[in-house]
């Protein structure tokens, strides 16, 4: 195989259609043919990185190995593809216009006008080709038409005309409305955002049209005929089930064969990879704050898919506070398992903390991810440990039991935006823990994102597992320089982690943390 291929994937119509999920299940289809698929996520808008977004409108933010805060997409990248993606995977308008314009300080660019045409799409074409692989997907985040996303569209055009022939390959993700009124789909909007791409010189070479059910015939060629390509590279992609059947529905649409014709790779007529299935009866139920959109906790909710558990139910913390014990537990008593996750400010703190005191009396596995660790400590410290009013600093700076404080080294940070402690970080597990079971072995190392940690000054109570007997104590079960987690190692399943094993679930390897968990909530015996 000689030189790199691109195929590059745009949105149409409207957002929020699955590119993410079709790119990556493009991906994957791709890696089945045994070649190494490269990956950039491209997000038009100004932010460096995704680190300082709001959860609520635009989705969880995903950490990389290194440390990284990434659009979400990257998730679905490591999830479908089973590899680690690094910040190379990623590029924002913010990151290109930094770039350009501290190189324009630099005099790197000395007696030019700088503009967006050359010097912007140049930055952008050298990152495009600069990603590793054989085939390269690069996904361009928002619609056509959006104005942030022009100079990328742009930078694209121009690529395809410096690359060898055949080696940039198109495709349009759009939606299909179906109307049941009238018991047809509606290809208008398809129609128009084709035309939006041709005006800025790119004509698609496959069109994948999302849709509420499956595409007919009619429709496929009505998009063919108006968007001057072959009815064959018009595919539908319906609704599926489960998102992890894209790889194969594309696989048996022949997207390989088509594809792999254009840009010149030969294909094979094979697809080998296991979908997930999700039969565990379990009832599980996340207690959050962000409930704008499932995005907002979507590896939390891809790695219990992937533990064979169904989705589970978003409930907002922010409810219980004005709820009495009586009424939380009322809530909460159809659940076999909760979850805690990550979070940031003071809504709804209180209500997470009525969670736990519920699963932590009635014996119901919880499972507290970063913040939700840091409360299940909060609550323990209150009512196991009479320590009235215990809070962590982020919430009440004057409490009398600061038991989760800001780690020191963050409080000579004054900057935001990549400034947490951020990406792998080694930890030791303590044997003899619920934690060590679960791993089976000594180090292990995980993603984090926080500012807080436990404050064992105020905590002397809280002790490693191997130095404190008794099981019905909360103990530490991993330590680095911080407390890294902790238990209740009585309990069926009541273990907080300071780190983000959501983002280390794959297909066919969901995090070991939630497979117990999945596993623990299905045994209701
Ligand atoms: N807000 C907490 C902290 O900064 C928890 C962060 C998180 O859950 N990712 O430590």
């Amino acid at each position: 195989m000689n030189g790199k291929r691109f195929i590059i994937i745009t949105g149409g119509v409207i957002s929020g259609i699955g590119k993410g999920t079709t790119a990556a299940s493009l991906g994957r289809m791709l890696k089945e043919q045994g070649l190494k698929v490269g990956v950039l996520k491209i997000d038009p808008y100004l932010n460096i990185d995704a680190g300082t977004m709001n959860p609520d409108q635009h989705g969880e933010v995903f950490v990389t190995d290194d440390g990284y805060e990434a659009d979400l997409d990257l998730g679905h990248y490591e999830r479908f593809l089973g590899e680690n993606m690094s910040a190379k995977n990623n590029l924002t308008a913010g990151q290109t216009y930094f770039s350009v314009i501290e190189n324009e300080r630099k005099g790197k660019y000395l007696g030019s006008t700088v503009q967006i045409i050359p010097h912007l799409t140049r930055e952008i074409k050298n990152r495009i080709t600069n990603v590793e692989g054989d085939v390269i997907i690069v996904e361009i985040g928002g619609t056509v038409g959006d104005i942030e996303g022009e100079v990328f569209l742009e930078a694209i055009r121009e690529l395809k005309l410096e690359l060898p022939r055949n080696s940039v390959f198109f495709i349009h993700l759009t939606f299909v409305p179906y109307l049941s009124v009238t018991s047809e789909f509606k290809t208008k909007p398809t129609q128009q955002s084709v035309q939006l791409l041709r005006r800025i010189g790119i004509q698609p070479d496959m069109i994948i049209a999302r849709s509420n059910r499956k595409l007919d015939e009619k429709a496929k060629n009505k998009i063919a005929l108006f968007s001057g390509i072959r009815p064959a590279y018009v595919i539908g992609l319906e609704d599926l089930p489960s998102i992890y059947q894209a790889p194969e529905r594309l696989f048996l649409e022949g997207a390989h064969f088509k594809i792999g014709g254009y840009i010149g790779l030969d294909m094979k007529n094979e697809f080998k990879w296991n979908i997930p299935k999700c039969d565990k009866k379990v009832s599980i139920a996340l207690i959050g704050k962000y409930t704008g959109t499932d995005d907002a906790y979507k590896s939390v909710i891809e790695s219990l898919i992937l533990s064979e558990a169904p989705k589970p139910d978003i409930v907002d913390s922010e409810i219980f506070e004005r709820y009495d014990d009586e009424r939380v537990n009322a809530v909460l008593e159809k659940y076999d398992g909760l979850i805690i996750p990550g979070g940031f400010g003071s809504r709804g703190i209180e209500g997470k903390i009525k969670t736990i005191k519920y699963a932590r009396e009635h014996d119901i596995p919880l499972l507290g991810l970063c913040l939700g660790m840091q409360l299940m400590v909060v609550e323990y410290a209150r009512n196991c440990l009479n320590l009235e009013n215990a809070n962590s600093t982020e919430f009440d700076e004057n409490t009398s039991y600061p038991v989760i404080d800001m780690m020191e080294e963050q409080k000579r940070i004054l900057k935001m935006g990549g400034t947490m402690r951020l990406g792998s970080q080694e930890a030791r597990l303590i044997k003899g823990t619920v934690l060590y079971d679960i791993y089976g072995r000594d180090k292990i190392s995980e993603r984090h994102r926080h500012r807080y940690e436990i404050n064992l000054d105020i905590l002397p109570q809280l002790k490693t597992a191997d130095t404190d007997p008794e099981p019905s104590n909360m103990r530490i079960s991993a330590i680095s320089q911080f407390v890294e987690a902790v238990e209740i190692s009585n309990k069926r399943f009541f273990v907080g982690v300071q780190y983000h094993p959501e983002y280390k679930s794959k297909v066919g390897s969901p995090h070991p943390l939630f497979k117990r968990f999945v596993e623990v909530c299905a045994n209701k015996s």
